[in-house]
């Protein structure tokens, strides 16, 4: 790990993205997505549009972010304009005359591709270009390394916290709203995404909302949590039953917990993504429970709690050293119940990390 990676990674992505802007044959990218223009320049506001290219590295704003662009943009040229900043793109680009100028089909919406189209001089081709900055986020750097680690290990230690109150007679929203609170006193931005609380038969449902049901004697409880922490998700759910679980329970846990021990396992570089869903699943068809298990087996995490690969049957991407997954089996039986056992997990150089170390063994409460 280079000391200058920890404190200014983003010349080392910009280059990154320079070598795929060649290998795509576009002159620059206009990046659009915040959290994209976030990854490669540190400017985390919620409006702006940047150009890479070649030698070019520009940022446009306008007024209500301009003191934050100086502040904390790298490697870039910040450009503030008090008009419209497509606008402004536009005669940049007319002065420069780029041939070819990729732009972000999957984010920028047709209204604006539009008037992009409008302000931008004849002779220079507009050409999409999405996914292009996610290809390069799928790889995390030390630093975001180290965030993610730092909001998983938030996450694992406020589920800790939280255990004692996981009891009979406390409302789900309850459990929620506290474990929110938690990861913010800890000093997160706030939940990566809307903390899932589901208990009794309402485990059942993969993506329950907390609702103010309340949790109940030999009920199974999902909790789905995740803080987010300098700009960076973690992922993590535990299931616990309340009180001495009934032997159905007992075999349906360990099945999970076999399915996601395995499927952690076959986290490495050189793997495909489909086959840790595929190690997940192989343990569940052994226990008659594959089709119970509704989902793919886990998504990346990293700016966003849901982002490249997939990891799900047929997909063949081949993670990387310094990929960072959920792998999140479960199994859902109607008007019973449901388990599912996540962690975001760091693919290493040799073994890979758990990056959400909260216990699965004491899964129930006496
Ligand atoms: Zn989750
Ligand atoms: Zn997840």
């Amino acid at each position: 790990m280079r000391a200058d990676t920890l404190s200014n990674p983003f010349a080392a992505r910009q280059e990154r993205l320079r070598a795929q802007l060649d290998t795509r044959k576009l002159s620059c990218l206009l990046v659009s997505n915040p959290l994209n223009i976030f990854y490669l320049t540190g400017f985390r506001g919620s409006a702006g549009i940047a150009i890479l290219g070649d030698s070019d590295a520009v940022l446009w704003v306008d007024p209500r972010y301009t003191l934050q662009a100086h502040e904390q943009a790298r490697d870039v040229t910040v450009l503030e304009e008090r008009a419209e900043l497509l606008k402004a793109v536009g005669r940049w680009l007319g002065r420069k005359r780029p041939r070819v100028v990729g732009y972000d089909d999957s984010y920028l919406t047709c209204a604006a591709f539009r008037r992009l189209r409008d302000y931008v001089s004849r002779g220079i081709r507009l050409k999409p270009a999405g996914g292009l900055v996610e290809g390069l986020r799928r790889v995390k750097d030390s630093l975001e390394i180290a965030q993610i680690r730092q909001a998983g290990h938030l996450t694992a230690a406020v589920f800790q916290e939280i255990r004692p109150q996981i009891r009979p007679g406390v409302r789900e929203s309850d459990l929620a709203a506290e474990i929110e609170y938690r990861m913010r006193r800890a000093g997160a931005d706030g939940a990566a995404f809307e903390t899932i609380v589901a208990s009794g038969v309402r485990s059942a449902w993969p993506h329950a909302r907390a609702s103010s049901k309340l949790l109940k004697k030999s009920e199974l409880v999902i909790l789905d949590l995740g803080a987010i922490l300098n700009a960076y998700a973690a992922d993590m759910t535990r299931t616990i039953h309340l009180g001495d679980p009934p032997r159905r329970v007992r075999s349906l846990y360990n099945a999970v917990l076999e399915a996601q021990r395995r499927a952690v396992e076959a986290v490495q570089a050189g793997e495909r993504t489909c086959d840790v869903d595929r190690a997940a699943r192989r343990v569940l068809r052994h226990s008659r429970l594959e089709r119970f298990f509704t989902h793919s087996a886990g998504h990346g995490v990293g700016l966003e709690i849901h982002e490249s690969p997939r990891v799900a049957r047929g997909d063949k991407y081949r993670l990387e050293p310094g990929c960072v997954i959920t792998v999140e089996p479960g199994v859902y039986l109607e008007g019973f119940g449901g388990i599912r056992i996540e962690d975001t997990v760091l693919v290493g150089e040799g073994q890979q990390e758990i990056l959400t170390p909260a216990p699965k063994d004491n899964w129930f409460i006496e």
